[in-house]
């Protein structure tokens, strides 16, 4: 079997595709400790700083006081505890909708949902950049995929069009984009929708707990969250934990309980993951000024490297993409960034297409303005030692 492996691994590494873990030996906020070297990082989707922060730990601590480590059984037996009920009220409660359903993973709740929610005779449509998880959904729920250019919504209405026949046809789009930091157009898809009787799935993995004066994502920024039927969220980002969870309608939530494989067929999530999501929501409740702190940083660290002339891509968020165009600049840029202590990844096709290879930078409102400025004037260095170059189309 090995010399088997061994042989994809070598075609892997020949395409410098190659890749292995980083273990993190200590952590205080975007402060690692890795290998002994202490590293800034810029790459975590803790956006709130509640990974680490002493109200989600005491809020787990006291959980496991109380009902143990582990859940002991799936969901639909044993497995709902106190605090998974009171985590999906709460959730319903912060989004505004009549329940939530709470699944492991963000990841498993794409699978999970968009699998019950549409079959073969259905069609899924998805933007050319959503998530892996809402492309493995689709795949696995047999319903044929259609994808349309990245915000294009001209030709999603032609893709509407050609998928008429469909049983059920079922648009999901991420609304903030991870690797471009860029919005969905979700005010064209929700009336593109309402006019081909279609379904909205709205991913705000990236949005949650950042994005809207309440905090509850993209939806709620641009307006439309009346037209989403199915908004989907995870508590791994800004919330710091790990899970996912759907928000909606009463009867959307049974149907998932019912129906959604990645729910049934596994273990509850530890009643302590819950509780600390719990707290989590409460601080996005009641601090907007730390959401809005972090934008306010994003824009800062923006506005430096446009005056740089560096080409931040369009972003308006947290996420904040680099264009290097060529993908060796961005691992030559990555590796320099990193011998000056800074974490910074390199994003190089297939993650992207050829030639819009990019550092990603994310900022956390752990992060101080000094922090941001020296990531700042370490690619100021760069771009004018020419490492950040546009030439090529790798
Ligand atoms: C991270 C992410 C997920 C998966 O969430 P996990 O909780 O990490 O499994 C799903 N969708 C999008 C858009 C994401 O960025």
């Amino acid at each position: 079997m090995d010399g088997d492996l061994l042989r994809d691994l070598d075609e892997i590494r020949a395409r410098g595709l190659h890749r292995s873990l980083r273990v993190v030996e200590r952590r205080d906020g975007p402060r690692l400790v890795i290998g002994g070297r202490a590293l800034l990082s810029f790459c975590s989707n803790d956006y709130l700083g509640l990974a680490d922060h002493p109200a989600t730990s005491a809020a787990a601590r006291e959980a496991v006081e109380r009902f143990g480590w582990g859940s002991g059984a799936s969901r639909l037996v044993s497995g709902t505890m106190r605090p998974h009920a009171a985590l999906e009220e709460a959730l319903a409660s912060f989004k505004g909708t009549e329940a939530a359903v709470l699944f492991p993973t963000g990841y498993m709740t794409n699978l999970g949902v968009i699998a019950a929610l549409a079959g073969p005779g259905d069609e899924v449509i998805a933007d050319r950049l959503d998530h892996a998880s809402i492309i493995d959904g689709c795949r696995l729920s047999g319903a044929r995929l259609r994808v349309y250019p990245h915000g294009d919504v001209e030709r999603l209405e032609r893709v509407l069009a050609a998928a008429r026949g469909a049983r059920r046809r079922l648009i999901v789009t991420d609304t903030l984009f991870s690797m471009d930091g860029d919005l969905a157009p979700l005010r064209e898809i929700v009336a593109l929708a309402r006019r081909h009787g279609a379904w909205v799935m709205a991913d705000e993995a990236h949005a949650t707990g950042v994005l809207g004066a309440a905090g509850r994502g993209g939806a709620e920024l641009l307006g439309v969250e009346d037209g989403i039927d199915v908004s989907m969220g995870t508590l791994s980002k800004a919330l710091g934990g790990s899970g996912g969870f759907v928000a909606g309608s009463a009867v959307l939530a049974d149907y998932l309980r019912n129906r959604a494989r990645p729910l049934i067929y596994t273990t509850a999530p530890p009643p302590a993951s819950c509780a600390a999501a719990l707290a989590a929501i409460g601080i996005v409740r009641r601090e907007p000024g730390t959401r809005a702190a972090l934008l306010g940083m994003a824009d800062r660290l923006r506005r430096a490297l446009g005056a740089i002339g560096l080409d931040t891509m369009g972003s308006g968020f947290q996420i904040v993409p680099v264009r290097t165009g060529d993908a060796g600049a961005a691992v030559r840029a990555s590796a320099e960034l990193l011998r000056r202590g800074i974490l910074v990844p390199a994003i190089r096709p297939p993650t992207v297409p050829r030639g819009e290879s990019r550092l990603r930078i994310s900022v956390t409102a752990a992060h101080t303005d000094a922090d941001v400025d020296l990531l700042a004037g370490a690619l100021a260095e760069l771009a004018a030692a020419g490492v950040l170059g546009r030439e090529g189309g790798g």
